[in-house]
């Protein structure tokens, strides 16, 4: 992914892998950052498997409030397995898409 204010390449700094229980599908929780010019991202790369010939990836991106990112990633932090879908910790149901929201930063559906 690239930095929509500069030309620099961004960096995944934390993703957290769910699973919907009533849905087919998983929703990854991302927080992404541009260490050239130091802006913020939150993403979400959802992957749906509707069935086995519809399987689809859709990620995206949106412009971070730059105090709110901090926070929510020091939050993100304290889950202890960040790729369990499974995991009970506070993060995992806590985790939701209304935080993940914004200014569109990418929109990718593959
Ligand atoms: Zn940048
Ligand atoms: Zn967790």
């Amino acid at each position: 992914m690239k930095c929509i204010k500069c030309p620099s390449e961004l960096r995944c700094k934390l993703s957290i892998a769910t699973e919907e229980t009533d849905l087919p599908v998983e929703i990854s929780y991302q927080w992404w950052l541009c260490e050239n010019c130091g802006a913020k991202y939150y993403a979400t790369l959802e992957d749906s498997h509707v069935n086995m010939f519809d399987d689809r990836l859709l990620h995206k991106g949106f412009l971070a409030d730059e105090v709110k990112w901090q926070k929510t990633l020091k939050w993100g932090m304290n889950c202890p397995d960040r790729q369990d879908k499974n995991c009970k910790c506070e993060v995992h149901q806590g985790v939701t898409s209304g935080g993940f929201s914004g200014e569109f930063a990418w929109y990718t559906n593959d």
